[in-house]
């Protein structure tokens, strides 16, 4: 049996990434392409829509269809893809920055209308590309170059929201958790309706240079140990949960997505 590499995707004489060495983002963009091939994703179907950020360059490695947006609009413009062509499977690419920050109403009006498209945020607690600023994931406390005393807000739970707002799936993975990373995408792309990945991911570059976490080592130990399953965090005390994530599939429903009500209203309209 062969494994998908998900090389097939990549751009010729793409490498070395621009990346900082120890940032996650290759290990994601690693595991999302091993699943568009599991998923025999073509590079005529398939559309990633990126926004701003570190994270946000993945499209210019890449020989699928994509469209380069604006800072915290990717999902607007993903949106509009979709509408117009619902046929397509559209994966967008987004930081914490970018996704639920700046683009924080665009993200719950995506998972409000179900779209059938599947968002990866890659969550590193920072803006990584313009210099370490506070984000919305920011955890309490925490050091960032805006931030140099600690964080006064609360943070923001990515895939919470998402629930909320009425995605019909929500899962959250590590980079340090490859194999899974890479099947909590594969569902993701396949479910009908708003998806959403959450990716913990380090920024060893401003993140962890500011929380005393300077080798990269140290933040993929973090998650290791932070990152834990449902099971394994209902064991834990209130006092023992500080600091401690869950990952895995957290929702998983079935309603219908925008574009099949928009055609049942249409045809109402029509009269049929
Ligand atoms: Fe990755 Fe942070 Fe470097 Fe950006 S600044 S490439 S997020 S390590």
């Amino acid at each position: 049996m062969t494994h998908a590499t998900g090389l097939k995707y990549l751009k010729n004489g793409c490498l070395p990434l621009m990346w900082c060495p120890g940032c996650g983002h290759g290990i994601t963009l690693g595991n999302m392409l091993r699943a568009f091939e599991e998923l025999d994703f073509t590079n005529e179907n398939t559309v990633v829509v990126t926004g701003i950020g570190c994270w946000g360059k993945a499209d210019d490695y890449l020989v699928t269809n994509a469209l380069h947006t604006t800072h915290g609009r990717a999902l607007a413009f993903a949106t509009g893809v979709k509408a117009y062509n619902p046929k397509l499977n559209v994966v967008v690419l987004m930081g914490d920055g970018d996704g639920v920050t700046i683009g924080g109403n665009h993200f719950i009006h995506a998972a409000r209308r179900n779209i059938d498209l599947t968002a990866i945020i890659v969550n590193n607690y920072n803006y990584g590309m313009t210099g370490g600023q506070v984000s919305a994931t920011t955890p309490s406390d925490r050091r960032t170059s805006t931030t140099v005393y600690g964080n006064p807000e609360r943070e923001l739970d990515v895939c919470a929201l998402a629930e909320a707002a009425g995605a019909n799936y929500v899962a959250r993975g590590t980079v340090y958790h490859g194999w899974d990373l890479k099947n909590l995408i594969k569902e993701g792309l396949s479910k009908k309706g708003f998806s959403l990945v959450e990716v913990v991911s380090p920024c060893p570059t401003h993140f962890g240079r500011n929380n005393n976490m300077k080798v990269a080592v140290k933040m993929l130990n973090w998650l290791k140990e932070k990152g834990v399953t449902k099971e394994k965090y209902a064991q834990l005390t209130d006092s023992q949960k500080d600091g401690y994530f869950i990952i895995g599939k957290l929702v998983d429903r079935d309603a219908p997505d925008y574009n099949t009500r928009y055609e049942e209203i249409r045809a109402r309209a029509m009269g049929s």
